[in-house]
C-alpha cells in the first residue's frame, strides 16, 4: 500500500534492521524501542490488523520464534507482547524484552545481531 512505512519495509524502500525474514511475515527492530531488542512482527501483505491476517497461527509461531530468540539473547525469561495497531495501519505484534533488561536499547546492529545468533 502507498504510503505505509511497514509496507516500506517490507519493499526495502526503507532500511530497518530485518532480523528474521520468510515469504509471508518479517521482523525487524522498533525505530523507538521501550527495552533492547524490540521487535515488530508483520504479515508482508498489507493488513489493516493482526486479527486479519489470514494464517494467524503461522504469524503467530513467527513472534514465539522471535521471543525465544529474545529470551537467549538478553539473558531474560521476561519477554513482553503487545497488538495494538493504531500507531501504523499496517498489522504487527510487538515483542519486546522487560523494560528493565540491561543493555543498550538504542545499539540497534548489535541487539539485532544477537537475535539473529539466537533463532
Ligand atoms: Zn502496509
Amino acid at each position: 500500500m502507498d504510503n505505509c512505512i511497514f509496507c516500506k519495509i517490507v519493499q526495502k524502500e526503507i532500511p530497518a534492521n530485518i532480523v528474521y525474514e520468510d515469504d509471508s511475515y518479517m521482523a525487524f527492530l522498533d525505530i523507538h524501542p521501550q527495552s533492547p531488542g524490540h521487535v515488530q512482527v508483520i504479515p508482508k501483505t498489507h493488513t489493516r490488523w493482526a486479527w486479519q491476517v489470514p494464517n494467524a497461527g503461522a504469524y503467530f509461531e513467527v513472534a514465539k520464534k522471535i521471543a525465544l530468540a529474545q529470551q537467549k539473547a538478553f539473558n531474560t525469561e521476561i519477554i513482553w507482547s503487545k497488538i495494538m495497531g493504531d500507531e501504523v495501519p499496517h498489522a504487527h505484534i510487538w515483542v519486546f524484552p522487560h523494560p528493565d533488561t540491561p543493555g543498550d536499547k538504542n545499539d540497534f546492529a548489535g541487539n539485532a545481531e544477537k537475535i539473529k545468533e539466537n533463532l
